[in-house]
């Protein structure tokens, strides 16, 4: 295994900081009826699209009906998250680019790039995204931990939509919980998912209390990497044992230098052996590995994070759904074994 690694030492001199509690996107955050781990779902995570479309949009609804029948989590863990407005969207994407994606501007050229062609169920779809990413960071603040059922839609830069990705949830979530806070929070992003998290670390390239670290596939999508503050490229073919091996070498230091106030994890599943754009060989019980011991480390630290799930590529997708709901359920031992 070879890993490329580059790192800025820029942002890992920034320490200290303390955390103030100020203006949420989501007024009313509140749960006292729910004691369990959080889940952010909306029913309007998912849209119709053409027959025979590559990308899996049946898993988002999945994933909650799969927890929900293993009794993994109750009803009252749901939290409902609002429609990310504009306002909220321009923290990161240009005006231009918005009022063209949410009127329909889009042209073919555009359209093939992200992948999908455009609707109003889509420009939808991703706005519950993007809030469902924003709510679960607000709730891991309160909370210490929770997780979304969809995000992780690392391609999308501010002006124009890439690989499956409209919105940058993530970044959205960043930059607000970064800003809304005096002094500025510190963001940690880790991007699991095999793909690097490319336009993360373009918005974030200048910011210095936002640092991007992506593992991920070297000779996969996109073609063109971007600079994270942390890239670690991995070859193809890598299994489980290698693949935690690289994870745990490089995130307690990381929370060590970075000092984060929040944590955003991409439990991304395309590293799974059976992805159909994945080129890692990783299986459900690496995945499960990995995710216990991304949120377990964080979590331990008392630094709070808020997981999203990141690609998964599979026909059969009701598979694919129970895949992706590792994370929780990852994330529910954790908070049993943390007393949370
Ligand atoms: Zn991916």
């Amino acid at each position: 295994m070879t890993c490329m690694i580059k790192i800025l030492s820029r942002k890992t001199r920034l320490l200290g900081g303390t955390v103030t509690s100020c203006r949420s996107f989501h007024a009313e955050i509140v749960r006292p009826d729910s004691r369990g781990l959080p889940i952010v779902h909306h029913r309007k995570y998912v849209c119709d699209l053409p027959p025979n479309h590559r990308f899996p949009m049946g898993k988002f609804p999945r994933v909650l009906q799969s927890l929900l029948q293993d009794q993994v989590i109750t009803e009252t863990q749901v939290w409902v998250p609002e429609i990310a407005s504009k306002d909220l969207l321009g923290c990161v994407h240009t005006e231009e680019y918005l009022n063209n994606f949410i009127s329909g501007k889009i042209n073919e050229q555009e359209q093939r790039r992200t992948g999908f062609p455009w609707s109003e169920g889509i420009v939808r779809r991703c706005r519950y995204e993007t809030g469902g990413t924003v709510l679960a960071a607000e709730v891991a603040l309160q909370r210490g931990l929770a997780c979304s059922t969809a995000g992780g839609t690392h391609h999308a830069f501010p002006s124009f939509g890439s690989g499956f990705c409209l919105l940058n949830d993530l970044a959205v979530a960043a930059k607000l919980l970064m800003d809304n806070s005096s002094p500025k929070r510190k963001v940690l992003v880790v991007d699991l998912d095999v793909h690097q998290g490319d336009g993360t670390a373009f918005i974030f390239k200048e910011e210095p209390c936002v640092f991007t670290f992506s593992v991920h596939c070297g000779k996969n999508f996109p073609l063109r990497k971007q600079q994270s503050d942390l890239d670690v490229s991995l070859e193809d073919g890598l299994e489980d044992k290698q693949y935690l091996s690289t994870v745990e070498a490089h995130l307690p230091s990381l929370l060590e230098t970075f000092r984060p106030d929040l944590v955003l994890y991409d439990a991304g599943v395309d590293p799974h052996h059976e992805d159909e754009l994945g080129r890692l060989r990783l299986t459900d019980q690496g995945l499960y590995q990995r995710d216990l011991y991304v949120l377990k480390t964080v979590v331990s630290r008392g630094v709070p994070v808020a997981a999203v799930i990141g690609g998964g590529y599979l026909r059969d997708i009701d598979k694919l759904a129970v895949r992706h709901s590792i994370v929780h359920r990852a994330a529910t031992q954790v908070w049993k074994e943390c007393g949370m």
